[in-house]
């Protein structure tokens, strides 16, 4: 690397500037050329930015447009975010219908300009059919991490692809980050087959969990569908609470990006039937906890659920979680 000359202190003012700026330009070039400017990359949900941050390193800075407790189903872009949409070099949101009231933005964008769907990486032959709409999938894949491993590849590829020269950077960081990836699905697993099987019975705000469901082999059932734009009905409420009071479920669980109106009236219901059912926690359904925490990031999220959703359901896992760094009360 070249360092800048210095123009000697005997010149006058004036010289030394115009040998300066023309020492500057020479001299400094290849090192600026190795400093470019970080790749401006925009994600809409948090997860994702996590890992474009994970993968892209010091050479991306991520701006994610949902924080926590944003409900990505019924997020609309503000005018601040369409600016940064438009200005970015690099636009990563999830697809498969999550953002439903940004895909068309969205889409128009990316005529433009590169935007990736990045949820899209999870193979057809892994995404569980949409039961309502004909061609279209659940959208929850980031809630087991085997199914956000190739969305990570996705990231790195659409990084390398907008920053050729870093790729090998983002190929060594996207493998390490999948082998955490890999560490929190093992430890997932272990912690939730702790439960015993009459009680593995999730029931939360909105179908979010179907990819759990499957992968864990756990029955799960939200009260509304798969996006939270629809209503449940009353008719829904009543099976639910037939089913908690049947299977003696115990615990059932809020959402931070859902009301917890609907959970509350399965607990009333369950009571009048003579059966008690708690809150089991609140689970990170489709955003992560506060920024700079652990929670905050997507392995801190998964440790949550999957940690909170074990204890309460009667199985054996650390209370501080996967590594003992889970926030306490979890
Ligand atoms: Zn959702």
């Amino acid at each position: 690397m070249l360092n800048c000359i210095t123009p000697p202190s005997s010149m006058t003012r004036r010289r030394a500037l115009g040998l300066a700026l023309g020492a500057t330009a020479l001299a400094c070039a290849p090192a600026h050329a190795q400093q470019a400017a970080p790749l401006d990359v925009v994600a809409t949900t948090g997860m994702i930015a996590d890992a474009a941050r994970r993968v892209g390193g010091d050479r991306v800075e991520v701006h994610a447009l949902m924080g926590p407790g944003i409900d990505p189903h019924s997020y609309r872009q503000t005018r601040s975010d369409i600016a940064a949409l438009a200005r970015a070099d690099l636009v990563l949101w999830h697809g498969l219908y999550l953002e439903a009231q940004m895909e068309e933005f969205l889409l128009k964008l990316a005529e433009r300009s590169p935007v990736v769907a990045v949820g899209e990486a999870v193979p057809e032959a892994d995404r569980i059919a949409h039961e309502d709409y004909e061609g279209r999938y659940d959208p929850h894949v980031w809630m087991v991490p085997d199914l956000w491993s190739p969305v990570v590849d996705r990231i790195a590829e659409a990084l390398s692809a907008a920053r050729p020269e870093d790729a090998e950077d983002f190929a060594v960081n996207a493998a390490r980050y999948k082998g955490d990836l890999a560490r929190l699905g093992g430890y997932a697993a272990g912690v939730l087959a702790s439960v015993p099987v009459s009680a593995q019975v999730l029931v939360t705000a909105h179908d979010a969990f179907g990819y759990f469901g499957r992968a864990y082999g756990y029955q799960v059932e939200g009260i509304q569908g798969l996006s939270t734009e629809s209503e449940a009905g009353l008719a829904r409420i009543r099976d639910l609470v037939d089913l908690l009071v049947r299977r003696q479920i115990r615990a059932v669980f809020v959402e931070s990006t859902v009301s917890d109106r609907n959970i509350r009236a399965l607990i009333e219901g369950a009571a009048a039937q003579g059966h008690e059912v708690i809150v089991g926690g609140e689970l990170f359904s489709d955003a992560m906890g506060i920024p700079g925490t652990y929670e905050g990031s997507y392995l801190g999220m998964i440790d949550h659920n999957v940690t909170t959703i074990a204890r309460a359901l009667g199985g054996v896992a650390p209370a501080r979680g996967m590594d003992g760094i889970l926030a306490a009360g979890g």
